[in-house]
């Protein structure tokens, strides 16, 4: 699917989010082909590509090989350093961050141990990892903003900010805009799963599908319905939260004041109870030299019963929703999410069943562990660079000034996304 320009007058950054979208799903491609896919004239693609080359969002590379007589023609490609992003991954007992450019490549990483239950804690924590990415030499004047994903539901719900799948103890997310005033850098937020699917739209396995569903399987699951690159948000931004829907009738209490959710069975948490390394430091670690090793009974046994919910899950969320796809993304490690969708085979019957390609219901993430910073880092720039109408606006000036010529809106808080 390729968004089409429009021709209203105040278009312009519009079109120029589309020329951009175009030329970042293309890889490389010439002046021609991009007025083939949008509906803008060849003009006024030039004067795009001209903005965008001026401002350094993309270069120009001369085509070699081509077999037509005279000047090879020119390829338009994303200038990967034109700017980078910061990523964080809120977690329980836990900050990730990476250090993104604009092609989606990991530049530098860092982890840290924090007791999350305090946000003061959380918050040094954040600024101490952004201080220590932003240390590499050029990088503070090309950094668009800060990503942050956290676990939800977020704000406003009864069920937020309860159980050790969650951000426990927390009221709001006030210190998100003190992290804003902190580092003096744009700084939006979502739930995790929002962030993994975000990710996976722009630079992941998700980049040619125009639906599919976002599970996050981390501490806690959850999950995104992602409809036309944009994701599904419900009334209060809380859509799609399939960690606490009940599947077991009497089975295990649930933090959230119910009893048998999924999340109960197919998670992080659950398996490290299984296990009983719910305060293991190296909690993944373990996990991963126990699936290496085999033979613990405790955790073949936890598989067998969540590879079950996993196939429920899977069944009720393609009878629901159709999407093209299932994509499992998030902090679990790879061979633990391998391990079960293997053991969740054969998949239960379904509107997909007999129309999509098997092996295609469920994708999982290519970068599984590094999927939510990898999605938090997207958040500042899908917010610059996504086609989305809601950035129609006055051109205010000339200046070339990237957020400027993107049309993007100035705010003033943490923006969540
Ligand atoms: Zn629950």
């Amino acid at each position: 699917m390729v968004s089409r320009g429009t021709t209203q007058q105040s278009s312009a950054p519009y079109n120029r989010r589309i020329v951009l979208d175009v030329i970042r799903r293309q890889g490389s491609i010439s002046r021609k082909e991009i007025v083939d896919l949008v509906s803008l004239s060849p003009q006024t693609v030039a004067n795009i590509t001209n903005d965008l080359e001026t401002i350094g969002l993309i270069v120009a590379k001369r085509l070699t090989g081509a077999k037509s007589r005279g000047q090879p023609p020119i390829a338009f490609e994303l200038n990967p350093n034109a700017g980078n992003s910061i990523g964080i991954s809120l977690e329980p007992g836990r900050a990730s961050a990476a250090l993104v450019n604009l092609v989606g490549e990991i530049v530098g990483r860092r982890e840290v141990d924090v007791d999350t239950h305090d946000p003061r804690r959380a918050l040094a924590s954040m600024v101490g990892l952004i201080n220590d990415l932003l240390r590499r030499p050029g990088i503070s004047e090309r950094i668009w903003g800060v990503g942050v994903a956290l676990p939800g539901p977020l704000i406003e719900t009864d069920i937020s900010f309860v159980g050790p799948t969650a951000l426990e103890g927390w009221k709001d997310l006030s210190i998100l805009d003190e992290l804003r005033d902190g580092t003096r850098l744009q700084v939006f937020y979502s739930v995790d799963s929002v962030a993994g699917a975000l990710g996976e739209t722009l630079f992941g396995v998700a980049k040619s599908l125009d639906n599919f569903f976002y599970m996050h399987f981390g501490v806690g699951l959850g999950g995104t319905l992602v409809v036309n690159r944009s994701a599904y948000r419900g009334a209060n931004g809380n859509a799609t939260e399939i960690g606490h829907i009940p599947v077991v009738p009497g089975g295990k209490t649930c933090y959230c004041g119910n009893a048998g959710c999924l999340e109960r069975y197919l998670s992080l948490h659950s398996l490290a109870e299984a296990l009983q390394i719910v305060d293991a430091p190296d909690r993944d670690a373990q996990i991963v030299a126990q699936l290496q090793r085999s033979e613990n009974p405790a955790l073949h046994a936890w598989c067998l019963q969540a590879a079950d919910r996993l196939r429920d899950a899977v069944c009720i969320i393609e009878n629901m929703l159709d999407p093209r796809a299932i994509v499992i993304g998030g902090s679990a490690p790879k061979p633990l999410v391998e391990r079960l969708v293997a053991l969740a085979q054969p998949l239960h019957h379904s509107v997909r069943g007999g129309v999509a390609v098997p092996n295609q219901r469920i994708l999982l993430s290519e970068r599984q562990e590094d999927s939510t910073i990898l999605g938090a880092a997207v958040l500042p720039i899908y917010d610059l660079l996504s086609p989305r109408f809601e950035v129609l606006q006055q051109d205010r000036r000339a200046e070339a000034d990237v957020a400027d010529l993107m049309g993007q809106r100035a705010i003033t808080r943490a923006g969540r996304l």
